[in-house]
């Protein structure tokens, strides 16, 4: 495997701290030496990357993410369900596709096939296709079915205590890092929907202490204010939108900010109430999916919690035709201009806590670090948006080697 120095760079290392100049040392897969100002490092026998002032960080990490969601910024797909063949195949290019943007880690929110995404993390792993590290989900279940399977399909469906346990080990049996519930119910799918609770506080409970048994990871669409309570006290570790979160829900968020992560999932409300006329989502039909009111909300709860300490990851919800995977980095824009966040807050919840949340070494640059890491063209401390243009992304590094190069002739990784 070949070393890499990168030098002259300014180096965001997702701490929050301000950019500084310096040199980065790469040998194998990690991070080996950080210098300072003029302190220079020694890269002999590494292939030297001249930065030329570019901003190097760590690669981002999508909190919330749905690979198996088919419509991506190269290919708009009008539906959820594919055939089995096609799907696992275009699951694999938006892989490659989120990658592409700068994204090395992806923790799933949900996926439509099963075993999908277990298979190609195990594949992504062994080198054989480009994509991000991958925390691989379990099916999106909600008490009613899944999402996307038709009413009497569901082969997880089973509301009895015993049927939540044994499909809690069944999912930890099949290789999954995370199981994904619904408890609750959203506007998008039917109107009142955020309010509908889908498991009992028996349910919940029982499906915590299955995870915690098997070893395995929970996450959770929660809009409802009495969702994200009960997730909270069934030790559910990512508890998504949260939209409804009233004080006693924040501050039961807050009782265990050190074990759980949130992301509100902007990209796919602001899509629908600004970008989704010509699929026929205009303002009255976003009134109606909740978009508008969900916007409203998200911008008083989530300032709350930053100001509370918890965790608030960008990402999320892309892979709809008018939201389509591969323009994930737009969340971090939607935080500065919608949720109160600074661009530097922005980037760090995007690397340094997307590393918390995937329980991996990445998301920093620091020695001992994972080399996972993005050459921007620009200043994404100053402007979080540029980091949507992959264009301004010259090179990709996962773990070690490059996805994508400014210097010729370098090999590259799968
Ligand atoms: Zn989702």
């Amino acid at each position: 495997m070949t070393d890499t120095l990168f030098t002259n760079v300014m180096i965001f290392d997702g701490s929050g701290d301000p950019l500084f100049p310096g040199e980065v040392l790469v040998r194998g897969n990690y991070i080996a030496a950080v210098a300072r100002g003029e302190a220079q490092l020694d890269g002999t026998g590494a292939t030297l990357v001249d930065g030329g002032g570019m901003t190097l960080m760590p690669g981002l990490v999508e909190g919330h993410a749905h690979l198996t969601w088919p419509s991506s910024v190269e290919r708009v797909v009008n539906t959820m369900k594919l055939p089995l063949e096609e799907h696992l195949l275009v699951t694999a290019r938006n892989a490659r596709i989120t990658l592409d943007h700068g994204f090395t880690s992806a923790y799933s929110a949900g996926s439509l096939g099963e075993r999908f995404e277990v298979a190609l993390r195990d594949m992504i792993d062994s080198g054989g296709l480009p994509g991000p590290r991958l925390r691989a989900s379990a099916l999106e279940k909600g008490a009613e079915g899944v999402l996307g399977v038709p009413e009497g399909h569901d082969p997880t469906h089973d509301r009895d205590i015993a049927g939540l346990r044994e499909y809690v080990f069944r999912m930890k049996a099949l290789g999954c890092d995370t199981i994904k519930f619904l408890m609750s119910s959203d506007e998008g799918f039917a109107p009142g929907g955020a309010q509908l609770l889908m498991y009992s506080e028996e349910e919940a409970q029982a499906i915590g202490e299955a995870a915690r048994e098997a070893g395995i990871w929970l996450a959770c669409h929660a809009q409802a204010a009495e969702a994200v309570k009960r997730a909270c006290r069934a030790g559910f570790r990512a508890i998504y939108h949260c939209t409804y979160a009233d004080e006693e829900a924040l501050d039961m968020l807050e009782a265990r900010k050190d074990a759980l992560f949130t992301a509100p999932a902007p990209g796919l409300l602001y899509a629908r109430v600004h970008e989704a006329q010509e699929f026929g989502i205009g303002r009255p039909e976003a009134e109606r999916l909740g978009a508008v009111s969900g916007l409203e909300l998200m911008a008083e709860v989530y300032p709350k919690m930053k100001k509370r300490g918890i965790r608030v990851l960008p990402g999320g919800d892309y892979g709809f035709p008018y939201n389509p995977v591969g323009r994930n980095a737009r969340d971090l824009q939607l935080f500065v201009e919608l949720l109160g966040f600074s661009p530097s807050e922005a980037l760090v919840a995007a690397t340094r806590h997307g590393g918390a949340l995937m329980d991996l070494p990445v998301g920093e640059v620091k020695e001992g670090m994972f080399a996972d890491l993005l050459l921007v063209d620009g200043d994404p401390t100053k402007d979080v948006a540029i980091l949507q243009d992959k264009a301004r992304i010259p090179a990709v590094m996962k773990d070690g080697r490059f996805h994508r190069t400014p210097v010729r002739g370098l090999p590259l990784a799968a």
